[in-house]
């Protein structure tokens, strides 16, 4: 049975490239293990006055390119481990669109779906209060992940200007627009994946006019998916899911009906004109385009071998095993990797802290076109290492990205 703790498999996928990349030993113990890692805990006071005890992280993986930068997840099954593993994900990331910033993460094991509004502010503001000191503009900028909003990073926002004395927007991303948040930032995740799908789909010359979608999990990135993959590709997407299930129709899912309904009931399943389908099933539909947009390890050793996309675009962090690489790659699935496909997230979130540090703020078609030519470029970079080194995508994306992170350490010194 391989060990499917994603931080083990961080370390795997970095070993591999640094193995190619013949990466000295001391570059390769650094880039192997967090910076620095807090953990920390957060007394909460319930709306019926009672108080419940959570843990919360925060892991500094990475700034040898610049301040550490990425989101906070919300969710019961967070441990130390995926938060590693998450910030490790980050450092790759903003090197792989080569933004000036290095990789972070934080979260809090909670289910936020049991905590009020007001619970959820107060949870914010007291993770704040734990690990603020860590924080800031110029050191580490938290964005939102998994089951945290635009109104968390304004409570959080407010909380860390609070203590510090004055206004500090810059200190965090995804923040709504009315408090220094960036147009485009909203769709940003899955925007910058379907400027990846539009590049792969040219080099591997499928028309994606008309051609089928489906999109496991219905989050901030799912949903954007669909609405965008319809929009700007003219994909049919068939079927979508969410944490309890999926739907399936053959003519197309509409998105503003299968949103409303989302909204109203807070799931997808039993919408009406679709059929119910499991996130297992949809997984294998016979697709061109598969977007996993949900959480980590689903494409598995067990299922990757039933996969029938030809494009994999992955949406979420770490969606596919190191032993399901190999197998879509064998089987000539074309994979575009987590930290390249969902990268639109955080080069959005760096233009808002451009923005927040000039205090000046651009028109969205701007932030569309800046956000286009980042991705298009770190698309054709992996690409062309993918071709170069004839390895599979994920690796090359390594490949590209250590290289780059370790230029920093050993330009700094550090290696
Ligand atoms: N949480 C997002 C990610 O995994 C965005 C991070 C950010 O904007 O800093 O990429």
């Amino acid at each position: 049975m391989p060990d499917n703790n994603p931080f083990k498999i961080a370390q795997q996928q970095l070993d591999e490239a640094a193995a190619i990349l013949g990466l000295d030993p001391a570059t390769h113990a650094l880039l192997r293990e967090p910076m620095r890692e807090l953990t920390v805990t957060i007394p909460l006071r319930m709306d019926d006055g009672s108080v419940r005890v959570y843990r919360g992280y925060r892991i500094q993986y990475n700034d040898a390119r610049g301040p550490c930068k990425g989101g906070l997840r919300w969710h019961p099954d967070e441990t130390i481990d995926t938060v590693k593993a998450l910030a490790a994900w980050m450092t790759w990331k903003t090197a792989v669109v080569d933004i000036p910033l290095g990789g972070g993460k934080g979260g809090v094991t909670c289910n936020p779906k049991e905590l009020s509004p007001s619970e959820q502010e107060r949870l914010a503001r007291g993770y704040i209060r734990a690990v603020w000191k860590i924080l800031g503009e110029h050191t580490d900028v938290p964005a939102p992940d998994v089951y945290t909003n635009p109104q968390i990073m304004a409570w959080m926002m407010d909380e860390y200007s609070t203590i510090r004395g004055h206004m500090v927007p810059g200190m965090i991303t995804g923040k709504p627009l009315e408090l220094g948040g960036s147009e485009g930032r909203n769709d940003a995740t899955a925007r910058g994946g379907i400027y990846t799908v539009r590049e792969a789909a040219k080099v591997l010359g499928i028309e994606l006019k008309g051609a089928r979608a489906a999109i496991q999990g219905y989050g901030n990135a799912g949903q954007f998916a669909h609405k965008l993959a319809a929009e700007m590709l003219g994909l049919k997407v068939v079927a979508v899911s969410d944490s309890r299930g999926g739907v399936y129709n053959d003519d197309g899912l509409d998105f503003e009906v299968t949103l409303q309904h989302k909204l109203e009931t807070g799931s997808v399943i039993e919408l009406p004109d679709s059929s119910p389908l499991t996130n297992a099933e949809l997984l294998e539909l016979e697709v061109d385009v598969l977007f996993p947009s949900a959480l980590e390890n689903v494409i598995t050793a067990e299922n990757a071998g039933n996969i029938r996309a030809k494009i994999v675009a992955e949406l979420a962090n770490g969606p596919t095993t190191p032993e399901a690489d190999v197998i879509l790659h064998d089987n000539g699935v074309y994979v575009i990797p987590d930290f390249l496909c969902n990268a639109g997230g955080v080069t959005v979130s760096y233009f808002e802290q451009v923005q927040n540090a000039y205090n000046f703020y651009w028109p969205l078609a701007e932030v569309h076109e800046r956000l286009d030519y980042k991705m298009t470029a770190a698309f054709h970079a992996v690409h062309r290492m993918a071709k170069a080194k004839e390895v599979h995508n994920r690796l090359a994306a390594y490949l590209v990205a250590v290289e780059r992170v370790a230029e920093a350490a050993k330009l700094r010194g550090w290696v």
